[in-house]
């Protein structure tokens, strides 16, 4: 049993990345990142991550240190077959416990490379070698199999393969039971995040300066392109303590910031807007010019879209934009490709012949070259329409120093607010 009164830096977990490839910056490190959200997410604190490449020094020399500051040592990668995968043998040496062979991993290898004809069990073989007395946590996916194991008092080692999709089985399958079973947890962290459109980073922390200064609940703005998130974390002695911390927070916060919160958690523009038409019953379809493609593919990436997403154009040059979606000849002439009024006509065209009840039109200059006298690189024309007539369109000059596909990412997360609004202002 791990001690745990009220935690502090001895009593936390750390995780450890192991391969050269991490190193050189040729695989990123996403191992890290994604077990730090699960820690976090069953309340256990960690304070360290470390990358060591596939060095059977430097990797002892980090495993004697972490045995100083931490009580859990979590690991990934250098589980596979080949010789620079030493993870295993290098953590036997380095608290001098022999390996033995498991035969129910050496049957378990054997099942699975069965119908590989290739030779490659030799190598394998080694993968079925674990420190005596450590635990198994299976991997039903792969052939390397993790472990638990205290090597000395207080101390516990749970590793993984690299590859991120066996890891995430394995740990919700063995390690989250583990870890649960295995630490008193004083501490329960819930947390909460707000989803943001339409609002700069800096105006968003503006309207909660007071609240960011909180320290329970506390509040943490993150900006990417486009989108602005408060992620909310409360923390107590149990979970209906930090849902009564967190829950006036969130209100405060959503009824400071109204339509600006798109959602929660999971949530992204698509998959608020699929909800929306759903519950509306209605239908949507996309032309799209300059993002080629981009905006269907944002729709089609929301399980059961294809209720309410029936399909889209990608109308690039001028013929097709007249051919396929009705824009006329004197409408592109006299205004341009790039223009409110056939926006209007592609949504218009893309609405009746794609038979839906909405539908989105993006036209617009993503850059680097093609600015005319009039228009600048990063002028993005969307329509909308609807039932009932309606008709809406909207001009935005994004920042050049965007670059094309930073354009034309704004542009996706533009139309699909503006959606929404438009669907909300009618609900
Ligand atoms: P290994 O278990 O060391 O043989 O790693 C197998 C594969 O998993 C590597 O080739 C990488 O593609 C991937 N991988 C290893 N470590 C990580 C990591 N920390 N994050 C993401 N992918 C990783
Ligand atoms: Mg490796």
């Amino acid at each position: 049993m791990v001690r745990n009164e009220g935690f502090n830096e001895k009593d936390s977990v750390e995780i450890l990345c192991i391969g050269s490839e991490l190193l050189l910056g040729n695989t990123l490190n996403t191992n890290s990142r994604w077990i730090a959200e699960e820690l976090a997410s069953i309340g256990l604190p960690h304070y360290r991550q470390t990358v060591v490449g596939d060095n059977s020094k430097r990797l002892e020399k980090v495993l004697i240190e972490a045995t100083t500051r931490s009580h859990i040592l979590i690991t990934t990668g250098g589980l596979g077959p080949t010789p620079d995968d030493l993870t295993t043998q290098t953590l036997a040496k380095t608290f001098n416990i022999e390996l033995e062979e498991r035969e129910e991993i050496l049957t378990d290898i054997k099942n699975k490379l069965q119908n590989s004809n290739d030779g490659s069990f030799s190598l394998n073989r080694k993968q079925a070698l674990l420190p005596k007395g450590s635990e198994i946590i299976p991997n039903p996916s792969g052939t390397a199999p993790g472990i638990i194991w205290q090597p000395i008092p207080e101390f516990t080692i749970l590793t993984f393969p690299g590859v991120p999709s066996e890891l995430k089985i394995m740990w919700k399958d063995t390690a989250v039971p583990w870890l649960k079973s295995h630490i008193n947890f004083n501490t329960v962290l819930t947390s909460r995040t707000l989803q943001f459109a339409g609002i700069s980073e800096s105006l968003l922390a503006e309207k909660v300066s007071d609240l960011l200064q909180k320290t329970n609940p506390t509040v943490a703005p993150y900006a990417s392109l486009g989108e602005v998130k408060l992620r909310i974390t409360a923390k107590g002695d149990s979970f209906s303590e930090t849902r009564n911390l967190l829950t006036p927070c969130e209100e405060e916060i959503r009824q400071r910031l109204g339509l600006y919160c798109y959602g929660s958690d999971e949530d992204s523009l698509a998959s608020v807007i699929i909800d929306l038409l759903r519950k509306r019953k209605e239908t949507l379809s996309i032309a799209e010019s300059c993002t080629g493609g981009q905006l269907s593919a944002a729709l089609t990436k929301i399980p059961g879209a294809s209720d309410v997403f029936l399909g889209g154009v990608v109308a690039y040059c001028n013929n097709l934009k007249k051919n396929l979606l009705n824009v006329s000849t004197k409408t592109l002439e006299q205004h341009g490709a790039v223009s409110s009024e056939v926006v209007l006509e592609m949504a218009n065209g893309a609405k009746k012949n794609l038979e839906s009840d909405w539908a989105i039109s993006i036209s617009g200059l993503a850059g680097p070259s093609g600015r005319t006298q009039t228009k600048p690189i990063g002028t993005v024309h969307i329509g909308i329409v609807g039932p009932e007539k309606i008709e809406a369109d909207y001009q935005n000059l994004f920042g050049k120093h965007l670059g094309r596909e930073g354009i034309q990412k704004m542009s996706v997360i533009r139309s699909l607010d503006n959606l929404r609004i438009l669907l909300l202002s009618r609900s």
